[in-house]
């Protein structure tokens, strides 16, 4: 990996741009979230030094403590979560995540509609918390190791999302399969995300697009990129 952090965000950016152009789409209308997972907070103060709002992280206790770390030097960033969630830390994420890219089952979102609203978040009595905006995750190749939702099951648990009081349904997102190509993948996604939209016409988002094919996504309708090490570099071991 070469060059600065700072040139690689502005490399990103530029390619963002001329894809958005050449699919005849608003640059302005796409949402870079740079995935920052393993990478110890002081990359993510660098990144808040650029301007980067959106961060995505995979994993709960990480995201928490970064979060944290985050919300005590004052920063107002966005987290995204993108990993798979077990269902008894599911509401904790609901803490600080502002957006979940990950929920691929309904018993997830049943149990995210039971939980108690997190402490010191009590609100009044009457008073509703607003939901989270949730992807419903889409298993493009029925590996479910992988996660997602697998694609004739997208329909009713988007309808069971609808009905949730504790999130909202923003779209579908996915991650293309290894080995597959990324067109024929996001092409597939987009039609999946068609189907949502009779469900709830406002759900017109997708999640989709990572470091080696984002442009692909890109050209397919994404409207929100999940970059890691396209701007990062090299991920650390896993912690
Ligand atoms: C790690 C991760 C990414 C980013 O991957 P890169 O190849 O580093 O861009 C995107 N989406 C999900 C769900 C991830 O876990």
């Amino acid at each position: 990996m070469t060059g600065s952090l700072a040139g690689r965000l502005e490399e990103v950016r530029g390619r963002i741009g001329s894809a958005a152009r050449l699919a005849g789409r608003d640059p302005d209308s796409i949402t870079l979230i740079v995935v920052t997972k393993f990478h110890p907070v002081a990359l993510l103060h660098e990144l808040t030094a650029l301007g980067v709002r959106d961060f995505g992280e995979n994993r709960h206790q990480e995201a928490q403590q970064k979060a944290a770390q985050l919300a005590a030097s004052g920063e107002e960033v966005r987290w995204h979560f993108l990993g798979r969630l077990q269902t008894n830390k599911a509401r904790h994420v609901l803490s600080y995540a502002s957006v979940l890219h990950s929920v691929d089952r309904p018993r997830l979102v049943d149990a995210l509609d039971a939980a108690p609203p997190p402490a010191g978040e009590n609100p009044p009595a009457g008073a509703a918390l607003p939901p989270t905006p949730c992807f419903v995750q889409v298993s493009l190749d029925g590996d479910p190791a992988r996660g997602g939702v697998p694609e004739d099951r997208v329909e009713a648990l988007a309808e069971r999302v609808c009905a949730s009081r504790r999130l909202r349904l923003l779209g579908v997102m996915a991650v293309a399969p290894l080995g597959a190509d990324p067109d024929a993948s996001f092409a597939a996604l987009h039609e999946i995300s068609l189907r949502v939209r009779r469900i709830d016409p406002s759900a017109t988002a997708i999640s989709a697009g990572m470091s080696h094919d984002f442009e692909a996504a890109i050209a397919h309708g994404a409207t929100h990129l999940r970059i890691g090490t396209a701007i990062t570099g090299n991920r650390p071991p896993r912690g």
